[in-house]
């Protein structure tokens, strides 16, 4: 089943279309136009979110629940036709967006499912004490509520999964909070048609339009206007340090600032202790190339780093990964932009003092081939640039001559997304030093793993200290990712029969 875009921005269940265009640039087939978002769509799409506000936030549970899994549905009924754009405008393979497009509306049932328990409320009732001395105390009652309109950024590297009916749009409307997503110009026929399915949902389950709109890019003023929009409370966003950091400062810089939950960058170290290497040092080597050329090297959790001691078992570690990577065929990147940005950071860390290059590679346009360097932990602890993320299938070793100087490069670290711990059981020692430390530095702590697949659960944390994430109290995957767009209301003494229903019942 084959899409053809036409091109227009979904403002509270209105198509949109502007003069000005701007070409997808799709890894295969035709290009096609999209309209230019703008700052007075924006405003549109915002004053439509606010307006639905009113009622969307007292709809019940059960209503959002319904929603929800009508989105998945709606999802389902356009899967073909889905992974069919997202192919041919990102170039991941299908299979891969098969496997996303069933994480996309398996998040949409999990909030679901989340809201109807209702455990997220996190409801709580001080009763009242009219007796104690001195002063009696009133009827205390909390629940979590919506907090307003959100915006959400598609993000490149997750056309469904963390675009338009991705991870933050489920979960602030589950919260119930309607949203307003700028599309992502990497994907923007890919938004359009999940777009389409989210406003058939609405239709069927009869909600304000507003709940829902999608502004296409082709303009940064629009992503600007987004995050400075007074109705707007709180951002998700997934993407670069730079784009992040400079739409994070612009949510400070509001007369009144809101949460920019913004997850950016991390390189994603693994500590390979000596007796694991030891042991399984090739095992090891090829599981690392695997997981690192994953996806073109393209997830926010790729494993960049790798510290080793050095040794002739390391050795055998870095040759089994280069041997390993050199073996990968080239693989399409999700632009030109993020293929040549992955092209000039493998170039210039080739350059770096000390870098020794273990596999370097050419490659054509947007097709990408993995990079290996090697590195002293005396010149990597010198270098602050040498622990940027380079975006792409791009590895680093880092050798530390003794398991002192392993700890100080774990110490030196900016906040990760992720760190492992590679060990045995004759390592246990080391680990126990090393964990305190990478618990203070990443949102997730592995042991004996690749931190490539990210589970959707309860327990799940994808976050983490800056610069992996801009507020280091929340996470973008699992149900704890509805907390970003929630408040704690105290109702003191209101009557019963004026609470909300949810704060009724407790
Ligand atoms: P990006 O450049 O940060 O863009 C993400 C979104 O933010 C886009 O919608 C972009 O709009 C917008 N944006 C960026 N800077 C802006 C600004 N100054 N003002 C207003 N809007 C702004 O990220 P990307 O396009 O996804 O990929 C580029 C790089 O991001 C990659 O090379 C990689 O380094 C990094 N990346 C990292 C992760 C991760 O998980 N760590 C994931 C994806 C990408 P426009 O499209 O209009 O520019």
């Amino acid at each position: 089943m084959s899409f053809m875009p036409h091109g227009k921005h979904l403002i509270a269940g209105e198509w949109i279309g502007t003069e000005q265009v701007f070409q997808s640039e799709p890894a295969y087939g035709d290009a096609h136009p999209f309209s230019v978002g703008t700052p007075e769509l924006i405003d549109q799409a915002v004053q439509a979110a606010e307006e639905a506000f009113w009622r969307y936030s007292q709809t019940s549970r059960a209503e959002r629940a319904a929603f929800l899994n009508a989105i998945a549905d709606e999802i389902e009924n356009r899967a073909e036709a889905i992974i069919s754009i997202g192919n041919q405008e990102s170039g991941l393979p299908e299979a891969r967006l098969k496997g996303e497009c069933g994480r996309t509306t398996g998040q949409l049932r999990l909030f679901s499912s989340l809201i109807l328990a209702g455990d997220y409320l996190d409801r709580r009732h001080d009763e009242a004490l009219p007796d104690r001395q001195p002063l009696p105390r009133p009827d205390l009652r909390m629940m979590q509520r919506p907090i307003g309109p959100v915006a959400v950024f598609g993000a490149s590297n997750f056309p469904l999964a963390f675009s338009t009916a991705g991870g933050d749009t489920a979960s602030a409307l589950a919260a119930g909070c309607p949203v307003v997503v700028k599309g992502h110009g990497a994907h923007p026929g890919t938004s359009e048609i999940v777009a389409e399915a989210i406003l058939s949902a609405i239709e069927k389950c009869g909600l304000a339009k507003g709940v829902f709109s999608l502004v296409q890019g082709g303009n940064r003023a629009v992503g600007q206007a987004l995050v400075q929009h007074p109705l707007i409370k709180a951002v998700g966003f997934t993407g670069s340090l730079g784009g992040g950091r400079a739409l994070f400062d612009l949510c400070a810089q509001r007369s009144e600032p809101i949460p920019f939950f913004g997850e950016l960058g991390s390189v994603n170290p693994m500590f390979m202790l000596p007796e694991a290497i030891s042991a399984r040092g090739t095992a090891l080597g090829q599981g690392w190339a695997a997981s690192l050329s994953l996806g073109a090297g393209q997830f926010c959790t790729n494993p960049g780093i790798a510290v080793v001691v050095a040794g002739s078992e390391a050795e055998a570690f870095i040759e089994a990964a280069r041997f390993s990577l050199s073996e990968c065929g080239a693989q399409v990147m999700l632009t030109d932009g993020i293929a040549a940005a992955y092209n000039a950071g493998a170039e210039k860390m080739g350059l770096e003092k000390g870098v020794d290059n273990l596999l370097t590679s050419t490659f054509y346009s947007r097709e990408a081939k993995p990079f290996l360097f090697k590195v002293a932990a005396k010149d990597w602890l010198e270098n602050h640039s040498l622990s940027e993320e380079v975006f792409g299938p791009l590895g680093l070793v880092v050798v530390a001559n003794d398991v002192e100087e392993m700890y100080r490069v774990a110490r030196s670290l900016d906040g990760q997304l992720t760190a492992t711990i590679h060990m045995e059981d004759g390592d246990t020692a080391l680990a126990r030093r090393l964990l305190p430390v990478l618990e203070r530095k990443a949102g997730r702590v592995l042991a004996n793993g690749f931190p490539t697949g990210v589970e959707v659960c309860d327990s799940m944390v994808h976050g983490g200290p800056y610069p992996a994430s801009t507020n280091f109290g929340a996470t973008s995957v699992g149900t704890m990712a509805i907390r970003r767009f929630l408040r704690p209301v105290c109702y003191q003494d209101i009557p019963v029969e004026l609470l909300p229903q949810d704060l009724a019942e407790v």
